[in-house]
């Protein structure tokens, strides 16, 4: 198991689903962990769930789409748990629509969410990442990030946008110590996709059990993915046998895309 003593991270969307497991998975490694989301009860409660046998987890509530919030961020780590070696940007959601009566809404909140947002959280705590002399980035991007999504138009394009920033990071960053990779993950069994399996419930009028078996089937496996299996390769990847992965996007999706 990849221990993680001594290390200090940040896990955006650490209150629940894919970053609360990924928080949890870092936290039991020895890392000491900030969770930040939006919703300060459901993240201290996530925090307070986190932290036992020792754990450091502290939430920090913080919009990502907001630049000026963002902007904090490295002054309340530094007066919280110190300045972070690790950073999972993990916040994201998604919101489907056929193209061409695609709201414009929908079209900007989901690049402000899903990429914009990484962008302005890795320029506010990359300096951190790049002094300790052994940084890790780690973007949450998605299958949809190599694929397309039937109706997810925005979102997917919003998660290849993560690639490209993470592939030219990767480079950018090549002669420091950080590196830079992402994760896709399928279908995961997580709130988000209980989200997903209600609107197909509601513009479909199947039933939840069919609309759960549809997004299931998408996966070679015929399964959801759990969160902790993400969050077992952003362990591998914080650690120190990863120094030499870098520029990677690895699929979690029970086989669904293989490249
Ligand atoms: P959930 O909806 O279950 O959790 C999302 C987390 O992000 C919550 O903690 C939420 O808290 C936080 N969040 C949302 N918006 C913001 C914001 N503006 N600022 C700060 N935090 C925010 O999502 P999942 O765990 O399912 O997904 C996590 C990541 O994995 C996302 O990037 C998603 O795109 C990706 N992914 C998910 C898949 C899936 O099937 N679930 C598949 C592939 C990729 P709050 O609302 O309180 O802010």
């Amino acid at each position: 198991m990849t221990r993680l003593t001594g290390r200090c991270a940040v896990v955006t969307g650490g209150s629940r689903g894919i970053g609360r497991a990924i928080a949890a998975a870092l936290a039991e490694a020895g890392a000491a962990v900030a969770i930040v989301a939006r919703g300060a009860e459901a993240l201290e409660a996530a925090a307070a769930a986190i932290e036992r046998d020792g754990r450091r987890v502290v939430a920090l509530a913080c919009d990502v789409t907001d630049p000026r919030q963002v902007a904090d961020l490295p002054a309340r780590m530094r007066t919280t748990l110190g300045d972070p070696d690790i950073l999972v940007n993990n916040a994201g959601g998604a919101d489907t629509h056929k193209l061409l009566d695609h709201p414009d809404e929908l079209w900007e909140r989901m690049l402000r969410l899903n990429l914009t947002s990484v962008y302005w959280v890795t320029k506010a705590l990359l300096p951190s990442l790049v002094a300790s002399g052994r940084g890790r980035l780690i973007n949450v991007a998605s299958t949809a990030a190599k694929s397309g999504a039937r109706y997810a138009a925005a979102y997917a394009a919003a998660k290849h946008g993560v690639l490209g920033l993470t592939r030219s990071l990767a480079l950018e960053l090549a002669s420091s110590a950080v590196t830079v990779n992402a994760v896709c993950p399928g279908y995961a069994d997580t709130p988000m996709t209980a989200e997903s399996i209600e609107r197909i419930v509601s513009r479909s009028g199947r039933s939840a059990d069919d609309a759960r078996r549809a997004l299931e089937s998408t996966s070679p496996q015929g399964r959801l993915i759990r969160g902790e299996e993400v969050a077992a390769l952003v362990c591998f990847l914080a650690g120190e046998a990863a120094a030499g992965i870098t520029g990677q996007a690895i699929n979690v999706d029970g086989g669904a895309v293989m490249t």
